[in-house]
């Protein structure tokens, strides 16, 4: 069972390959529902960091793709808060760090820059965005350029 950060002070549960984001909060009882809540009835409840209390089934097979994914992505807003190096930097750390058969299923890298820079304040987003423009053109390359 692992807990990630989602962009709004939320929190996202991985657990057996599937995610699932929270539903409610009662006292020390979590409960979380399926990130695929329209199709899907999947449910755990936690009132521990460890194991759920109880969890419900499927109506799909888990993505460990995406799962690893949403990890990489916690590890980049980690690694954005922790470190002083420019947004590229950050981004071509994590790539590297990632199987390649999940790379593809990462966001562009735009997405993943904007995702970087709120780590930062706002003067050096500024700058950051600028380094992310000049980037662009250097290379003259669309960086990955696959769908999110
Ligand atoms: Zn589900």
């Amino acid at each position: 069972m692992e807990f990630i950060k989602t962009g709004r002070g939320g929190r996202k549960l991985l657990y057996n390959e599937y995610t699932y984001n929270v539903d409610t909060k009662i006292n020390d009882t979590t409960y979380w529902r399926c990130e695929k809540r329209k199709v899907c009835k999947g449910r755990i409840i936690t009132t521990n960091a460890t194991l759920p209390e109880s969890s419900s089934d499927h109506s799909h097979p888990p993505d460990s793709a995406h799962v690893s994914v949403l990890k990489a992505l916690d590890d980049m807003k980690t690694r954005a808060k922790q470190i002083e190096e420019v947004t590229s930097s950050v981004i071509d750390k994590t790539i590297d760090e990632m199987p390649l058969s999940i790379c593809g299923s990462l966001p562009k890298r735009e997405t993943l820059g904007r995702m970087v820079s709120t780590e930062f304040c706002p003067l050096e987003r500024i700058s950051l965005e600028i380094s992310c423009i000049n980037h662009g053109h250097v290379n003259n390359k669309p960086w990955l350029s696959f769908p999110i």
